[in-house]
């Protein structure tokens, strides 16, 4: 369930320290070391998935997107609004391969992204 090669895994277990935005067990809120909005937090599920593809139980989905909830919440900008980034495989613009929702405030998003 951890890939003592891959920089989440060593985030999620410490190896790396960072200033948690929220944490539970099974979660982990941290900002973006290159942010793209005055807000860029990631949410990492502790385990190691590589992508969004490799997670079967919808359920671990449905609990990311309430630590997202719960962390913007904190984060002062649920009111407002922000926005929720999967990026997958090659397509998508991925260059982690541990599971992250990108979560993006604090200024208008355009469309269509690039
Ligand atoms: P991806 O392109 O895979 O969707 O997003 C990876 C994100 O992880 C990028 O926004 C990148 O800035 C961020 N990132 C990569 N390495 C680190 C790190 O060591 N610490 C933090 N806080 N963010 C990182
Ligand atoms: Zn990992």
């Amino acid at each position: 369930m951890t890939d003592p090669q891959c920089v989440f895994c060593q985030i999620a277990t410490g190896q790396i320290p960072v200033d948690p935005v929220f944490q539970n067990e099974e979660f982990l809120a941290f900002r973006d070391i290159n942010p793209q909005a005055p807000v860029h937090v990631l949410v990492i599920p502790k385990a190691h998935y590589p992508t969004l593809m490799e997670v079967n139980d919808p359920q671990v989905l449905g609990r990311a997107l309430r630590v997202v909830q719960e962390t913007v919440t904190l984060l002062g900008i649920d009111r407002e609004g922000f926005r929720t980034v999967i990026n997958c495989r090659a397509n998508g613009g991925q260059t982690v391969f541990h599971l992250h929702i990108h979560v993006l405030g604090g200024r208008h998003m355009q469309w269509p992204p690039g």
